[in-house]
């Protein structure tokens, strides 16, 4: 992408409303823009890092054996009605009457639709196990939405469902779920705590919530250090017993603050305690059979009698993990993107847009990096080196090439690594390389 044919509409002053580092960048950087409380546009290069995100929460997904649809952003009451969370969902829900005065809702969440279209359709035991999921806008009527996209009211969630039999296996998808979100976040370049949760509104007794430790968190985490030392996973067997990994990740102690209360902290080692503030990034729940009871979502049993179906649900906030990572990764001059949600791999800079030289080489680098496989953006712009030099950083793109009059007369041009500030001399060809 030419940055000349690109939108990206930067600010140079920070709204005063913006008061975290993620809601200030995401402004200054041209990622979005407020429509109205908690109600955002994703402008290009906003739009660009959520869809990558996107993709890569769809790719755990998908390896985990769930399976992906799409439900509408707008339900009927009668399916709240049915489960009886209409009324206890409060304020939150922003419910609608269409012309024929029916009542509607934009959905906080899918549980009651997708027990509803399963009921329908599945019959027998032999149909499950089933792990369905959807990417989907989702409305809550924030009481205080804030850190701009972190709290929205309109925000992205991935919303997984499982049915299982029986209580095991029901136990089992958790399991997949559980481990997928560690794969997930990993992938994102974020260590993420699980922490025993309340199942709260929608109920049950086994539930899990990620979280990313950072300081402007909204919810305060207590942890054992040594969940935080934990090594990486690597491949995972998703048809094998998973319960190892599971088990040495819930073992140590890890809260968040109602499910704190109560507990010693101080049997821990003083040098083991740790205790942060945290951003939610993902929820899981096991509810047995809190929805498929309501919604009679039976199949028959392999003894041939009705049995209702085992579920979970499984949540990660899209939208939020944009802000989150961007909390967990920045310095002063902007955004550090890590590689894999990076809008663009490489920035190049052409520092004497005009100069046949120098818009040679850039052209040609611009052209080589293509056909290599990377998403460049190319500075074209007549702009003033300065400007150019902290547009690139502020956006945060893992490196940047830097073309000059200067160097060119050596043949040579500079690569800069955004994270590391390290710099290196190259042939246009020998950073190419680098990179690829
Ligand atoms: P919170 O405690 O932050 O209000 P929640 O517990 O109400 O979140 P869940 O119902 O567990 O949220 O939804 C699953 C995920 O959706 C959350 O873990 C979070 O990442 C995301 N999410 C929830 N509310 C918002 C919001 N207002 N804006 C952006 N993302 C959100
Ligand atoms: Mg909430
Ligand atoms: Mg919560
Ligand atoms: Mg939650």
């Amino acid at each position: 992408m030419r940055l000349s044919r690109y939108f990206l509409p930067l600010l140079k002053e920070t709204p005063s409303d913006a008061t975290i580092a993620s809601h200030k960048l995401m402004l200054r950087a041209g990622m979005v823009r407020q429509n109205s409380a908690g109600i955002y546009t994703w402008l290009p290069l906003g739009f660009k890092v959520l869809k990558k995100i996107e993709q890569i929460v769809r790719e755990e997904q998908n390896r985990a054996g769930a399976v992906e649809m799409l439900m509408p952003t707008i339900q009927s009451a009668d399916l709240w009605k049915q489960s009886g969370r209409y009324d206890a969902y409060g304020p939150e829900m922003l419910r609608i009457t269409d012309r024929n005065d029916r009542e509607m809702l934009f959905g906080p969440t899918n549980e009651e639709m997708l027990t509803d279209v399963f009921s329908s359709d599945v019959r027998s035991y032999k149909d499950l196990p089933k792990m369905l999921y959807h990417v989907q806008w989702k409305f809550r009527d924030e009481r205080r939405p804030r850190f701009g996209v972190m709290r929205g009211r309109e925000f992205l969630m991935k919303d997984c469902y499982s049915f299982d039999l029986t209580p095991e296996d029901a136990r089992k998808s958790y399991h997949k779920m559980f481990v997928a979100y560690l794969k997930t976040f990993q992938r994102l370049g974020l260590k993420a705590v699980p922490v025993k949760a309340a199942t709260g509104p929608i109920g049950g007794d086994l539930s899990h919530e990620f979280h990313i430790l950072a300081e402007t968190g909204e919810s305060e985490i207590f942890c054992d250090k040594r969940i935080l030392e934990l090594d990486p996973i690597g491949d995972v067997d998703f048809d094998s017993d998973l319960s190892e990994i599971v088990e040495a990740r819930t073992r140590l102690y890890a809260r968040a603050d109602e499910e704190h209360e109560g507990w010693n902290f101080e049997d821990l080692p003083e040098d083991q305690r740790v205790s942060a503030r945290g951003i939610e990034i993902g929820h899981i729940f096991y509810f047995g059979t809190k929805y498929s009871e309501p919604f009679n979502a039976k199949v028959q049993g392999p003894d041939g009698k009705p049995t209702a179906v085992e579920m979970g649900s499984y949540g990660i906030g899209v939208s939020r993990l944009v802000g989150g990572i961007i909390e967990a990764s920045h310095d002063e001059n902007g955004i550090i993107w890590p590689e894999d949600v990076s809008p663009f791999d490489v920035g190049i800079i052409n520092l004497k847009s005009g100069d046949e030289d120098c818009d040679r080489v850039a052209d040609e680098l611009y052209q080589a990096l293509i056909a290599a496989g990377l998403d460049p953006l190319y500075d074209d712009t007549s702009d003033r080196g300065g400007v150019k030099f902290s547009r690139m950083d502020l956006i945060g793109l893992p490196w940047q090439i830097v073309i000059g009059p200067r160097g060119l007369k050596d043949g040579i041009v500079e690569l800069k690594h955004r994270r590391t500030g390290e710099r290196e001399n190259l042939s246009p060809e020998a950073a190419v390389a680098k990179l690829t």
